[in-house]
């Protein structure tokens, strides 16, 4: 219920513009953001580097309503690309299609998709495209594979959420592709008729599809991350669930899969003691770093995540 709301709350103009006005809103919220600026982002993604861990950044940011902005949006990822490499950090980039102008129009978002593509081709880096709410799931899922299609596949990776009945097939589908697949839950609100309601239920599909794309990866040959933490294996198990982590590990076991082959995700903020662990065992990790100003609905779906959040962020607000 709390969940819903928050998820609700998190699309809700008038929330967003009474959210967004607390500056204490903003001190909780920078928990989970780097900062406003792509300066601020890197600085974090040095702290992680140093510390055996890579990066995928995050320009904020959904939704958008206007051409203008989407090529903005697409912009400011091509000099990222560049400031990743002038700067030296391993980092990829995370996008989100609906920032791209997907809403808009599809060959808008297309041609903002193939030039980031482009670029990070030539910048040797890679784009992992996140997954939103069910509406773009199937647009989502088609630009991913056209993009394949015309021969990005090194470059760019997808996610999958295990919230939905349908990602069972979409797994299959990706795995004879040897596509490289972010597993995560799934952040936003949906129907029953398309999504798993209870987290039980969830969890045991998590572990059904992490089975799925390791054994994928195995008959894929198990390729690794690079060395130079730029191009992740084909699973990559984003989650702070330790019971789904200490599944992945065993099952990856199980079938011999070496541990190069396998990518372990999570968000900026969390859980910081379980990404150490993972790296000092060996394991690729790499943590999803947000940064810039668009913040608001990023944070409330951190919120609807964990309700101690809120706790955290009503008792800040309350001491002023
Ligand atoms: C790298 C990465 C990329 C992602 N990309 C996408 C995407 O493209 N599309 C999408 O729909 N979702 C995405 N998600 C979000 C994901 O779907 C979940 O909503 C989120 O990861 C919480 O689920 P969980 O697997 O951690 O398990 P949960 O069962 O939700 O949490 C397990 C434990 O993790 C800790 N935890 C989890 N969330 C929080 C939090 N917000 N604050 C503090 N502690 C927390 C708690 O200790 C909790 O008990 C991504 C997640 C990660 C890690």
């Amino acid at each position: 219920m709390l969940r819903s709301v928050l998820i609700y709350l998190s699309q809700a103009a008038w929330a967003r513009r009474i959210v967004t006005r607390w500056s204490i809103a903003w001190r909780v919220a920078s928990r989970f953001v780097a900062g406003e600026t792509p300066r601020d982002a890197i600085r974090v993604i040095r702290e992680l580097n140093a510390r055996g861990i890579n990066a995928t950044l995050d320009h904020l940011g959904e939704n958008v309503t206007r051409e203008t902005e989407a090529r903005q949006a697409a912009e400011e990822v091509i000099s990222m690309l560049d400031l990743i490499e002038a700067e030296g950090v391993r980092s990829g980039i995370s996008i989100k299609l609906s920032q791209m102008g997907l809403l808009l129009d599809e060959a808008l978002c297309e041609q903002n998709l193939r030039r980031i593509l482009e670029h990070a081709r030539s910048r040797r880096n890679f784009i992992r495209i996140d997954m939103e709410d069910s509406p773009l799931t199937e647009a989502t899922l088609r630009l991913f594979y056209k993009m394949l299609a015309e021969g990005y596949g090194a470059h760019v990776g997808i996610v999958i959420q295990a919230y939905l009945y349908r990602s069972e097939t979409d797994i299959a589908d990706l795995m004879e592709k040897q596509a490289r697949v972010r597993l995560c839950k799934g952040a936003y609100k949906e129907p029953p008729e398309i999504a798993f309601p209870k987290k039980a239920d969830v969890d045991a599909n998590y572990d059904q599809l992490a089975r799925a794309i390791l054994d994928g990866s195995l008959a894929a040959g198990a390729p690794r991350a690079s060395e130079d933490g730029y191009f992740p294996p084909i699973p990559a198990i984003a989650s702070h669930d330790e019971a789904r982590i200490a599944f992945a590990k065993k099952y990856a076991a199980e079938i011999g899969l070496p541990q190069g082959a396998l990518e372990f995700q999570m968000l900026y903020g969390i859980r910081r003691d379980l990404q150490e662990q993972l790296a000092a065992e060996g394991y690729p990790v790499r943590v999803y770093v947000p940064y810039g100003t668009e913040w608001y609905p990023y944070f409330m779906r951190r919120l609807a995540e964990r309700p101690a959040n809120l706790w955290f962020f009503v008792i800040n607000l309350l001491r002023g």
